[in-house]
């Protein structure tokens, strides 16, 4: 059954960001906020909830993050913000967005104000072996490990870079997963480095970090720096990884490459903005290396170069969580002064705390950022027959052959290949299309355009789509 239906506010993703602006534009006095999320429930990443069937008898052993979470969502909850889990948004035209709630009831919604909180996704890399059986990204890893409580191997290598592969190491191990080694691909931070990071004030984070290191020390895991995966080899599924040391560019150093038995491969290589939605909004965006790939041009209120619409958390750009609450906070606050439920002195006053949090935070991930900058060596391992685009089965030499020819466009080779057409919509080859672009042509790659998102930007049933579709045209028939 299709409907329209309006709001003053709508927030796509409950996340740290999502949930935060929604209670921060309803403590202000925006009357109708609604927060869309495809989970299952809300939470976002980090604070993900468990799936239907558990039931969480000591929070304590849970964790901090899932009380921290339960926390924030039943604040979100008595805020009187509207959430609805299960609802993916699909499609957006100006501020209307098109919903499908659980796999089957489509309608749009129209916002007065939106908020952007879409979040990140695990970076894909490309490399031969990369497509086999037992290949998995640490956020699958965690999810399999801390919400199904599944192992997800036998004998386990960790190659990535940052904190959070130092962190899900960790964790994998604490969860009882063999950890062989770990392999980081960037040069171990200076004295310099971490005193900065101290500087920033910080101190938890970096207890934290250190709680990591000595739990794989504990327990005899190496844990290796400028070492990154050249290729992972079996017949049907991962038998071995090779992996080699690698220079200050992520570049591999030749005569290093060394085998390790492993039967899965877990890759930490950072995280890339969920960006697409916003740029289906029609919102400027720019190339920002270290902080995730494509991302929306904002300014200090989170506000984009569309009226109206904000952008906040990691699809605004990599910076953690606590970076999105905060995020989160400052665009609920700006959106509800221009939804007119705020008068102008007040919303300044309620902004300096988060606006002065925010900057504490940033100068943290700008740190961090700049020690674990992906180097341009980690999308150069694909070998000619290396699968590309997976959804549609498109191998580096094709791309290769095509930047030959001149085309060297992300959208033109889309069309023109079918690479980044199929079902990631190019979430897992764009940033490598861009990279060999820049690479083959010497172009930076900052300065190329970003694939053009288009609905459907997930996968929905088609037969919702189309009864949303027919019930509109046949009330436009009717009218
Ligand atoms: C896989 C993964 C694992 C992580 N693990 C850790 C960790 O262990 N420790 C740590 O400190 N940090 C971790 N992080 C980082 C941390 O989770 C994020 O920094 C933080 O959650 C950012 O909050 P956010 O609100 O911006 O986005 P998120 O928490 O990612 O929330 C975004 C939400 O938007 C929803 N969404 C996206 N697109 C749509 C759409 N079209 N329709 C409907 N809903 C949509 C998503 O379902 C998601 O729930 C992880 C990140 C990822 C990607």
């Amino acid at each position: 059954m299709s409907t329209t239906e309006q709001a003053d506010l709508v927030i796509i993703g409950g996340g740290p960001a999502g949930l935060s602006a929604a209670i921060a534009a309803r403590r202000a006095g925006v009357p109708s906020v609604v927060v869309l999320d495809e989970g299952l429930a809300p939470g976002g990443q980090i604070f993900r909830r468990y799936g239907p069937g558990f039931t969480i008898t000591d929070p304590h052993s849970a964790g901090h993050e899932y009380r921290d979470g339960a926390a924030l969502i039943a604040a979100a909850e008595a805020s009187g913000a509207e959430i609805r889990a299960r609802t993916v948004v699909w499609g957006a035209w100006e501020r209307t967005l098109a919903c499908v709630s659980n796999e089957e009831r489509a309608y749009t919604l129209t916002a007065r104000a939106i908020v952007v909180a879409t979040g990140a996704r695990d970076r894909a890399v490309a490399f031969p072996g990369w497509t086999l059986p037992g290949v998995i990204t640490a956020g699958a890893a965690k999810t399999m490990v801390a919400i199904q409580r599944v192992l997800p191997g036998r004998r386990i290598l960790m190659a990535g870079s940052g904190p959070l592969a130092l962190a899900f190491s960790a964790q994998l191990r604490d969860y009882g997963a063999n950890i062989v080694a770990v392999a980081e691909a960037a040069p171990p931070p200076g004295l310099a480095d971490l005193a900065q990071l101290a500087r920033d004030g910080a101190p938890q984070v970096l207890l934290e970090a250190l709680r990591y290191r000595a739990t794989l020390l504990r327990h005899g895991i190496p844990y290796e720096t400028m070492t990154g995966i050249v290729r992972v080899e079996g017949d049907r599924e991962v038998e071995r990884a090779v992996v080699a040391r690698l220079d200050r560019d992520w570049r591999v150093m030749p005569g290093t490459e060394r085998e390790i038995a492993v039967d899965t491969v877990v890759l930490g290589y950072g995280l890339e903005s969920n960006s697409e939605l916003s740029r289906l909004l029609n919102c400027t965006q720019r190339f920002d290396r270290t902080g995730g790939g494509w991302v929306p041009v904002k300014d200090q209120r989170m506000r984009t170069s569309e009226p109206g619409i904000y952008a906040a958390g990691d699809g605004g750009g990599v910076g953690g969580s606590r970076s999105a609450l905060q995020q989160g906070v400052i665009a609920g606050i700006a959106a509800a002064e221009e939804l007119g439920a705020l008068a102008a002195t007040k919303a300044g006053e309620l902004l300096r705390a988060p606006l002065r949090r925010l900057a504490r935070v940033e100068r943290f991930v700008a740190t961090l950022n700049r020690i674990y900058a992906v180097g341009p060596g980690l999308y150069e391992r694909a070998t000619p027959d290396t699968l590309v685009c997976r959804c549609e089965e498109k191998s580096e030499a094709d791309l290769e052959a095509l930047i030959a020819e001149g085309v060297t466009d992300v959208n033109t080779i889309r069309a023109q290949s079918r690479i980044g057409m199929g079902r990631c919509q190019g979430r897992n080859c764009a940033s490598h299309v861009a990279a060999t672009i820049a690479r083959i042509t010497g172009r930076d790659i900052a300065s190329i355009t970003p694939p053009t998102a288009r609905p459907p930007l997930k996968p929905v049933p088609l037969g919702a789509i189309a009864e949303e579709r027919y019930q509109a045209e046949a009330a436009v028939e009717i009218k």
